[in-house]
């Protein structure tokens, strides 16, 4: 009988429009970004958005504010504000 590793992956909209959830907000400062995608890969919601030019977007219907983004990147590149 094998077993099975549970892996846990993030996923848009696993949990329904998650940015409602949100009291702060990331914002990327792409003059600073180098493009490394840490805070693609880490990011809970997969609310980080990749374009075809290289550069990242957030996807505010699904980004809760959690702030890991802002923690992992090496860049200092991303700010965490607070909502309006
Ligand atoms: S704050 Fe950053 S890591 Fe957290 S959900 Fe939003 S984009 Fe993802
Ligand atoms: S972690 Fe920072 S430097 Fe890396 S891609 Fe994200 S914003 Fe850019």
């Amino acid at each position: 009988m094998s077993k099975k590793a549970a892996i846990s992956k993030p996923s848009e909209g696993a949990s329904g429009l998650t940015g409602m959830w949100r009291i702060k907000r990331p914002v990327v400062d792409q003059t600073k970004c180098t493009n490394c995608l840490l805070c693609w890969l880490y990011c809970p919601e997969g609310a980080m958005k990749r374009h075809e030019d290289g550069k990242l977007s957030i996807s505010y219907d699904f980004c809760k504010g959690c702030g890991i983004c802002a923690e992992v990147c090496p860049a200092k590149a991303i700010v965490i504000v607070r909502e309006a």
